[in-house]
């Protein structure tokens, strides 16, 4: 039996990530980059479908997205950045070789804070290089005729931006983190989707264990076929244990890559280290060295959004939010942004107790029907100012809280503001002291009882008369003017 505990080791995660650029067009070739939504093979040219005798173009865009998020991980940039060759046999690469960046990329030793237990961690960044995605193959079999593979070469040539990091993460949380803040900074930046379901951001952890207080690394084993948060997790749990279970046993961990089986929740072997492909890493003699200097550098950070920490830092400063409703307002760049325009609409003398406000319409009521509809906040019909307008009404005492909530909903559903919205279904608040009393004085003649109870001492007889008008007026009645005309007739009463 074994006597040592999983504690006695100490799990050692690096992350590769890939992430496609959000470009207009392909790395090396005019070709759109939208294919999402098209046919297979819709787009392809002599370039991306790799022909011979063509010539690749570099792609500005490509570039400045990977140096502004290379310069969000707070990386060195490269001055002199170049492409090379990478070889390998792969019916998906339409060249027979992938052009990536080798031993010039264009930018090395980074970091990136995350938020784990309470406290903040940083993880190195080794190095973040552009290069191209490959084609798509489906492997197919249809029980009547060979096992055969089809090719969509759209995704050819579309850029791919890598992010590695240091061995710097020691838990699968740790690395659930890691890839929550880094996705958080590709959106932010509007370089990528960086959405795993959908294949525009892939990640392939590196796992390894070792003795608690060891000071070298353990073997380590490359994880693929990961298309989720869930699964990251999942498969670096199931390897941390298979790995533990191999030592515990007194066998060795074999440095290989293991493929992810999301149906059996487990890593199988794909490829041992013996048979590791040997690149034959080259300069791309189709193209040019990069000289990337100063003035590009400070002009890509100029256009550098506010970053999501930073974002945090100055909405708790300047609105007194909590730590935790701030931490879910600047979760996406657009929701804060929506945030942000109704407090340029609040009144400065209020400005902290809208935020609240805001913020939990936000985060509780609008942030359930964005949900419920799989909609993002900028996609919605509600606008900050109508927000802003429907929060005016409650303040103002035109409409009860209550009602808001459906005046919200409809809001939501028909793009109208809160006004039209009030004004079309009658929904403003009564307030009007004849019509309070008319109210009370409904109630009491349909619930006597209730009225004896209250006069004998039920306190709880109250609730019920004042749910009762509620009831009556459909919502509309102020709950505390009717609270307070319902004492006053039933003292009253009791004198009399
Ligand atoms: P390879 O050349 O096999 O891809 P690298 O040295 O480039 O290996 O590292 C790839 C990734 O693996 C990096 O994210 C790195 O941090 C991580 N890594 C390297 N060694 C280990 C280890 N012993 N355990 C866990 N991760 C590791
Ligand atoms: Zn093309
Ligand atoms: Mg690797």
């Amino acid at each position: 039996m074994p006597v040592t505990a999983a504690t006695d080791y100490e799990i050692v995660i690096g992350l590769e990530v890939h992430a496609q650029l959000l470009t207009r067009s392909k790395m090396f070739c005019s070709c759109g980059s939208d294919y999402a939504s098209a046919s297979p093979n819709d787009y392809v040219c002599p370039i991306c479908l790799g022909m011979p005798g063509v010539l690749p173009s570099i792609n500005r865009q490509a570039v400045e997205a990977t140096i502004m998020t290379a310069l969000a991980l707070n990386c060195q940039i490269s001055r002199t950045a170049k492409f090379d060759r990478k070889n390998y046999s792969y019916p998906d690469l339409m060249k027979g070789y992938q052009i990536s960046q080798y031993d010039q990329p264009f930018s090395h030793d980074g970091w990136l804070e995350i938020q784990v237990d309470n406290r903040t961690k940083r993880i190195g960044i080794t190095r973040a290089h552009l290069e191209e995605d490959t084609a798509k193959l489906a492997h197919c079999k249809d029980g009547f005729s060979e096992p055969y593979s089809l090719l969509d070469v759209n995704r050819a040539g579309i850029p791919l931006l890598e992010i590695v990091s240091e061995p710097d993460m020691r838990s699968a949380e740790e690395a659930r983190c890691y890839l929550t803040k880094l996705q958080q900074i590709l959106r932010y930046l509007d370089a990528s989707k960086a959405n795993m379901e959908e294949g525009n951001m892939r990640c392939e952890p590196n796992v390894s264990v070792r003795r608690q207080g060891a000071t070298e690394l353990g073997t380590k084993v490359e994880l693929k076929n990961i298309n989720s948060f869930r699964s990251v997790y999942d498969a670096i749990q199931f390897e941390v244990s298979r790995q533990i279970s191999l030592l515990e046993s007194g066998q060795r961990v074999e440095q290989e890559t293991r493929g992810w089986r999301q149906d059996s929740g487990q890593t199988v072997s794909q490829r041992s280290k013996e048979l590791a492909h040997d690149y034959r890493y080259f300069p791309e003699p189709d193209l040019p060295v990069l000289e990337v200097d100063d003035a590009w550098v400070e002009s890509i950070r100029s256009r550098m959004p506010e970053l999501p920490d930073a974002r945090l830092t100055r909405l708790k400063q300047r609105y007194l939010l909590s730590d935790y409703d701030a931490h879910l307002l600047v979760e996406t760049r657009p929701r804060a942004e929506f945030f942000e325009a109704m407090m340029a609409l609040a009144p400065e003398d209020k400005i902290h107790q809208r935020a609240k406000i805001a913020a939990n319409w936000i985060l509780s009521d609008f942030a359930g029907l964005l949900n419920a509809t799989g909609l993002d906040i900028d996609e919605a019909r509600v606008t900050p100012e109508y927000l802003t307008g429907l929060i005016d009404l409650i303040e103002s005492g035109a409409i009860s809280g209550k009602i808001a909530k459906t005046v919200f909903q409809e809001m939501f559903d028909s793009g109208k503001s809160a006004k039209q919205v009030v004004e079309e279904r009658g929904l403003t608040q009564i307030t009007s002291p004849d019509k309070i009393a008319e109210v009370v004085s409904d109630v009491l003649t349909a619930s006597p009882k209730a009225a004896a109870d209250y006069r004998n001492g039920k306190q709880d007889a109250l609730n019920f008369l004042i749910a009762q008008a509620m009831r009556e007026t459909k919502g509309r009645a102020n709950p505390s003017l009717v609270k307070d005309h319902l004492l006053r007739i039933l003292r009253e009463n009791n004198e009399s």
